[in-house]
């Protein structure tokens, strides 16, 4: 199964990534996160994206895109994965499109005020990399590891990556509309919740 989880930041992406890769043993693949990988060992492609992530804008589609193209060139042919973060702008999608078949692209559907609200409280793991809200937590939930907050997790950081996703991202959902592929979710419930429709979804469509 190949898929691309769609959603504004905040939408919960990360976290449904997480549950997928569990149930359904897909790996994933985050562009957010190689950035922020590359980032953290200073490497030249971390320093070309911190500036754009810094501002909350996207980083430049031939970047991303020839990143992404390796990426997937180290997955066998019938090996399956999703991608969260990738593509965001049609040039992205079509480029995707020339690489692979998808079986599915999952829109997790919130409203940008929740999103504001969620954000400002998120934190992630620094050992496992889980997500989590300080509003409930201190420590990870998960393995009990330092929390830290993301540079980009600020407000005026957020609006201007809800900007972005409105005018560069949501051209996407029309584009895979008309390919028949687009399952949408209502992301503004629990994770838990949230998961059930999308397993709901994803059986529905292997049937
Ligand atoms: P994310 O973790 O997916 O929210 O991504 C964090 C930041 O990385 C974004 O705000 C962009 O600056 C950059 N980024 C991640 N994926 C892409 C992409 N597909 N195209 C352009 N920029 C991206």
């Amino acid at each position: 199964m190949r898929l691309v989880l769609l959603g504004a930041p905040g939408a919960g992406k990360g976290t449904q990534d997480a549950l997928i890769k569990e149930r359904y043993g897909l790996a994933h693949v985050s562009t957010g996160d190689i950035f922020r990988e590359n980032l953290k060992n200073s490497t030249p492609l971390g320093l070309e994206a911190k500036k754009y992530m810094d501002a909350g804008q996207l980083v430049p589609d031939e970047t991303v895109m020839k990143m992404v193209g390796e990426k997937l060139a180290e997955f066998a042919d019938d090996e399956g994965f999703m991608l969260d973060g990738f593509p965001r702008t049609v040039a992205q999608a079509e480029f995707l499109d020339g690489k692979t078949k998808l079986d599915g692209v999952i829109l997790f559907n919130v409203d940008d005020e929740a999103i504001v609200r969620r954000l400002s409280s998120r934190a992630v793991c620094k050992d496992c990399g889980n997500v989590t809200t300080r509003l409930e937590h201190d420590k990870c939930p998960s393995c009990g590891g330092e929390l830290y907050t993301r540079d980009d997790d600020n407000e005026t950081t957020v609006r201007s990556r809800l900007k972005v996703f409105h005018e560069q991202t949501e051209p996407l959902i029309k584009f895979y509309r008309d390919k028949d592929l687009l399952l949408e979710v209502d992301a503004g419930q629990k994770p838990e919740e949230v998961f059930a429709c999308v397993a709901e979804l994803l059986n529905d469509d292997k049937n």
